[in-house]
């Protein structure tokens, strides 16, 4: 949980430039009500760190718009604007204004959009969006790589799980003994293991595999 901690200290410290001091308590407090979602920092350290105007403003709300495979587009709804960033635990990319409304073709056949039409229709009411709700209380959610009940975790996440011992993926040996080396170390075994897995059947998330986390909770101290 450190990496978060320091992630929050990186958007307070963005914040003193890039909200006006009138702004700064409802700018927190939207800090706060995410503070242990990863997506949700990572689009509010974008944010505040390369504001889009290049001025003062703060987000007010962020809305989702679409989500797949562990591949979030989140509208930034701030003072002046509302702005589309496209987030996963790959990173985050700005995707200019949501009144501009535009996402190129593999995005929109990613998300499952009719066509670039759909997407615009979608954005022009903001107020349709949903809010977008911090991914660890979603127990629909893989809470390490965000896939959703139904699709297969990202290779290598922790909750995954083995399909030839049951036990978890990362951990038991299975993945060696199936490829018949002591070590996985290049990426031609990895494409390997991936086909063995899929021809197996790999294990998609379902919610019972959540951890019993030992997590920080609400309630903590918030720095
Ligand atoms: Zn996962
Ligand atoms: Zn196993």
């Amino acid at each position: 949980m450190d990496e978060i901690k320091s992630q929050r200290r990186a958007i307070r410290k963005a914040m003193e430039y890039a909200v006006s001091e009138g702004d700064l308590v409802a700018a927190e407090d939207l800090l706060l009500q995410y503070r242990e979602d990863r997506i949700a920092l990572d689009l509010l350290l974008e944010f505040y760190s390369f504001l889009p105007e290049a001025q003062e403003d703060h987000v007010r709300e962020i809305r989702l718009v679409a989500r797949s495979q562990g591949v979030f587009l989140l509208a930034a709804i701030t003072t002046m604007s509302a702005y589309l960033y496209l987030i996963s635990s790959e990173g985050v990319e700005f995707h200019g204004t949501l009144h501009q409304g535009y996402l190129d073709q593999d995005l929109l056949d990613f998300f499952g959009y009719e066509n670039l039409e759909a997407f615009k229709q979608q954005c022009a009411d903001q107020e349709k969006l949903p809010y977008y709700e911090s991914l660890q209380l979603d127990k629909d959610v893989c809470p390490a790589c965000h896939a959703v009940t139904g699709e297969l975790h990202e290779l290598g996440c922790p909750v995954e799980v083995c399909p030839w011992c049951g036990g978890q993926l990362i951990r038991c040996p299975c993945r060696f003994e199936q490829l018949g080396v002591e070590t996985i170390g290049s990426e031609e075994e990895l494409v390997k293991l991936e086909a063995l897995l899929d021809e197996r059947g790999r294990v998609a998330y379902s919610p019972d595999q959540r951890p019993g986390f030992a997590d920080e909770g609400p309630g903590v101290a918030l720095d």
